[in-house]
């Protein structure tokens, strides 16, 4: 029998802890990582002024250690794990109603905002608080963004307490599940009831992504954070050989956290990186993925050789997909094309005889993705990244895509592109993420540091043969063996894959929430509230963030310029509060 069938059926079996009424309107938030800052700051915009005769509760659910920082930010996490966003894009605050369609009738936008709350940037906060680190440009610690994060809580939280008695509850929920028109939180051994309820869980903490192949438990390391306890000496001992599963992100912090992490150090010298070894990083750290193509470094704007009068470029290009009208949008026939042309005529401002996109973006796709041609792509976007080398056909797709990704956003999101288009959009955007969202050059340095000191082996990186023995893994290439006696999975749960347990799997075991057929993620409105079984919103009930993944164009940022949920759910709630005659 399912775990969420045991729950209480009736009130009288329940013991729910905050069952005395005082009339006042209740609401959750599950999970206080940025979105759920983000969230309560628009509340704060949006809640003032509500009459005198109602009151509001607001609690907070989280065992994080840093409200508005998570587990991604926690700012004591070492340095050498940085943000891959450039520090002027990133501003907790923001003054106008975000995202696209701000003027919709779900009532944010049109409620007075009595309230401006507001603070600094992260620029301006590292120029009090980080002087050395405050430059627009560079790619700062996430664990400084982190601190940041966490004062900007603070903040939130201060004005938010202004308006509405605010407790903090530093335990995780487990499950969430109707209770006539109200919710009810299980919190390990109690039960809270809530009128409005936000789940804001993110990547709800880390966790191994499912389906782990081991070879014997201690040798296999399930998940690269936190990287001190999981990627330390005690379990990858100094000279072993460690294989490395997957090739993103992740995998450049778990490499870092392996040679940086263990006290090795990064000299440049006239532009070339080298590293110096501690003697306690592994012998050899052999990275393996399916596709084996690599992650490409983002362009520094104020170096990269582009000429300055490309927005004109964006802009026109940006309108062409803002102004679709199709109500079902093909990808492969209407957007990409679009997005191709852009790059196209960014790279003939720039250099007429370069090949077009698309015949680069195929190559892309066929090439034999041996050690060398790693390499030499890697160390050819930094150098485009630094502007030592003219722009090419995968900065202009990279940057075609950057450009226009506030467009595609609304044109993809919603269901408004054809389902049928989800397995071409899913499969370019897994590309896009290495050409447009790839780690800073700097980053990239590094590795490749990593690669001229023997230290990182790019040999077995395409689709090998692994064969897992009882104590290590066999993994072959190309004709080449190598065997590995630790294993690291460098790779995160995917949106879909919720973790057991916890509220977003409780919510669609009872079917309370639906995952589309296409896309898998839960579906929601513009406000947050997710659709039920029979099309219409749940009311009061939101999810926001990376659970709706498909339904929502790339939630999983910092940026608050590209999605508007936040303040649309604000809006609502606050319309609700304002509205409020009390409950018994
Ligand atoms: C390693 C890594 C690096 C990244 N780097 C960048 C970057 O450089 N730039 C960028 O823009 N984005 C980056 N991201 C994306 C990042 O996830 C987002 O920027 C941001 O953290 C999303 O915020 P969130 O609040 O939706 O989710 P999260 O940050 O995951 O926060 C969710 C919060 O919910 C809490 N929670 C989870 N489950 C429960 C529960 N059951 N009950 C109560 N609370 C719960 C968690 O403790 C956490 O505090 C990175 C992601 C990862 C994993």
């Amino acid at each position: 029998m399912s775990i969420y069938r045991s729950r209480p059926q009736t009130m009288d079996d329940l013991v729910i802890s905050n069952s005395q009424s005082d009339g006042a309107l209740r609401i959750a938030v599950v999970g206080c990582g940025p979105k759920g800052m983000y969230c309560l700051e628009r509340l704060v915009s949006q809640l003032s002024p509500i009459p005198d005769s109602v009151r509001v509760h607001v609690t907070i659910f989280d065992a994080a250690d840093y409200f508005g920082a998570g587990n991604v930010y926690h700012p004591d996490q070492p340095d050498f794990l940085r943000l891959n966003f450039a520090a002027k894009h990133v501003n907790a605050w923001m003054t106008e109603p975000s995202g696209p369609n701000n003027g919709s009738s779900l009532g944010g936008g049109q409620l007075c905002n009595a309230k401006t709350v507001a603070g600094p940037s992260l620029l301006q906060w590292l120029a009090i608080h980080e002087p050395t680190l405050a430059d627009g440009e560079a790619y700062v610690p996430r664990s400084v963004v982190g601190r940041y994060l966490h004062e900007c809580y603070q903040r939130v939280r201060a004005e938010l307490s202004q308006l509405a008695d605010v407790c903090e509850d530093r335990r995780s929920v487990k499950q969430i599940t109707r209770y006539g028109d109200r919710w009810l939180l299980t919190v390990d051994q109690d039960s809270f009831l809530y009128d409005e309820v936000l789940v804001t869980v993110g990547h709800e903490g880390w966790r191994a992504a499912p389906h782990v192949e081991t070879i014997v438990p201690t040798r296999t390391i399930p998940s690269v954070y936190p990287v001190q306890p999981q990627l330390s000496p005690r379990k990858i001992p100094p000279q072993c050989t460690v294989a490395v599963q997957g090739f993103g992100l992740t995998w450049i912090d778990a490499a870092l956290a392996l040679t940086e992490g263990r006290g090795g150090t990064f000299d440049r010298h006239d532009g070339e990186w080298t590293y110096q070894p501690s003697g306690t990083e592994p012998n050899r750290i052999i990275p393996f993925s399916r596709s084996g193509r690599p992650m490409l470094a983002k362009p520094t704007d104020t170096l990269v050789r582009a000429p300055k009068n490309l927005d004109e470029v964006w802009r026109l290009h940006c309108k062409q997909i803002h102004d679709i009208d199709d109500r079902e949008i093909d990808f492969e026939k209407v957007l990409w094309p679009i997005i191709c042309q852009a790059a196209n005529d960014a790279l003939e401002l720039c250099d007429a005889s370069a090949p077009r996109v698309e015949q680069w973006f195929d190559d892309w796709l066929t090439n034999d993705w041996d050690h060398m041609a790693i390499v030499q792509a890697m160390q050819h976007s930094c150098e485009v990244a630094a502007g030592q080398r003219d722009v090419d056909p995968p900065w202009a797709l990279g940057q075609a895509w950057r450009s226009l990704y506030c467009e595609l956003v609304p044109a993809i999101s919603h269901g408004r592109m054809k389902s049928e288009s989800w397995v071409v959009f899913r499969r370019i955007a897994a590309e896009m993420e290495r050409i447009a969202f790839g780690p800073p050059g700097e980053n990239l340095r590094r590795i490749l540091a990593l690669v001229r000191a023997n230290i990182v082996d790019f040999r077995f990186l395409q689709s090998p043969h692994v064969c897992r023995n009882l104590n290590s893994l066999q993994i072959s290439n190309n004709g080449r063996t190598a065997i590995a006696d630790r294993v690291i999975h460098a790779v995160i749960p995917t949106p879909l894959n919720a973790s057991l347990g916890g509220p977003i799997a409780s919510l669609v075991m009872q079917g309370l929430v639906m995952r589309n057929k296409a896309t898998g993620a839960i579906d929601i409105d513009p406000a947050g509230n997710p659709i039920d079984p029979d099309g219409n919103p749940l009311p009061g009930l939101a999810v926001i963030g990376r659970p709706t993944e498909g339904c929502v164009l790339g939630n999983d940022t910092l940026s608050r310029k590209l999605h508007s949920h936040p303040h649309h759910w604000a809006g609502r709630v606050a319309k609700r509060c304002a509205n409020w005659r009390g409950k018994s």
